[in-house]
């Protein structure tokens, strides 16, 4: 895909990403609105997401966001819809639908493209790279888009960490961070650093886990009423799954916290050997080979029992 050729006529552009954004879905988001306003300045330009977690304070024009998904554009001439399929975009749903041109810049595997123009590489670290990538002029790059890629990729890649990062990861950063950018401070203060209540629940989630299939598997839950008590948000709840993943003899994690009576959001990870988007595919979510997500309803006792029976077949026994 041609991004610059497919926006250079458009007088309206409109950016969404998917519900509760997470870091790669934020910088790939700002990334190309910051880049679309450089390259298309007659052009209005605007972005339609939820409101990003205060860590991604230091984006540029991060308060440009239209976090009300109120706007006075009718119909985009063209619309993207980044790091999701178009069922997860909430109320940018509408705008995607409504546009002249919708194009979909994703790199989750369970998303077979929704746009009329879709750019899916499920083997992409982050769709922020993807953005990168699709830049084709590397000197419209600027610090202010470099920071927002930058975070999109350390994010998704868990610093680099993650067995998506790939040497195109790596090179991306590279030239990333040429622009001068404080990585290290951003790799502490929008990854690692956490919240007294972020650590405080992450510490009741572990303290409740519950190991099962001899220990391969991990599970841990939150209700509405732990959330409350601590006053966490679902977004200070980033991090918990991994932590639980890091259990030496487990290889696939479980969290699940309560969005309303009977409905869990359920977060998958795994050491390798369990495909969990295939896991949260079946229960009607999706993700990526090692994390994945989806929300279910039941009793907790269901959810894992129903999750535990996709998960046992993969597993493999001794
Ligand atoms: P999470 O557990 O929410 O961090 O999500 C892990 C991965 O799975 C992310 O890449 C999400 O975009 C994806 N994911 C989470 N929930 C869903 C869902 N309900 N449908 C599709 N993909 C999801
Ligand atoms: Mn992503």
């Amino acid at each position: 895909m041609k991004l610059y050729e497919e926006v250079k006529d458009a007088l309206t552009i409109g950016i969404s990403g998917h519900i509760r954004p997470d870091g790669d879905c934020v910088g790939s988001v700002m990334g190309l609105y910051l880049y679309l306003k450089k390259v298309c300045p007659d052009a209005k330009v605007q972005v339609l997401l939820e409101k990003p977690a205060d860590i991604f304070s230091c984006i540029k024009d991060i308060d440009e966001i239209h976090t009300d998904f109120v706007t006075d554009v009718e119909k985009f001439d063209v619309f993207f819809a980044l790091d999701t399929s178009k069922e997860r975009l909430g109320e940018g749903e509408k705008y995607f639908d409504g546009a002249g041109k919708r194009i979909n810049i994703d790199h989750h595997v369970s998303n077979s493209g929704c746009g009329d123009l879709n750019h899916i590489v499920p083997g992409a670290s982050s769709t922020s790279e993807l953005i990168y990538d699709l830049i084709e002029d590397k000197s419209d790059l600027d610090e202010d888009i470099a920071r927002a890629l930058y975070i999109g990729i350390i994010h998704d890649t868990g610093v680099f960490q993650y067995s998506n990062t790939a040497a195109s990861t790596l090179k991306a950063a590279a030239e990333l961070i040429s622009y001068g950018l404080d990585f290290s401070r951003l790799i502490e203060e929008t990854f690692y650093e956490k919240t007294y209540i972020q650590n405080q629940i992450l510490g009741r989630a572990l303290l409740e886990s519950i190991l099962f299939m001899n220990g391969k598997c991990v599970v841990s839950m939150l209700d509405k009423k732990t959330m409350n008590f601590y006053r966490a948000e679902p977004h200070d709840l980033d991090g918990i799954v991994s932590q639980l993943k890091n259990t030496k003899g487990v290889e696939c994690a479980i969290f699940m916290y309560q969005t309303d009576v009977m409905e869990y959001k359920v977060s998958l990870r795994s050491n390798g050997q369990v495909d969990v988007a295939k896991v949260a595919e079946f229960f009607g979510g999706g993700g990526h080979v090692r994390a994945a997500g989806a929300t279910m309803r039941g009793t907790f006792h269901d959810i894992v029992n129903n999750l535990s029976s996709r998960i046992a077949v993969q597993i493999k026994t001794e």
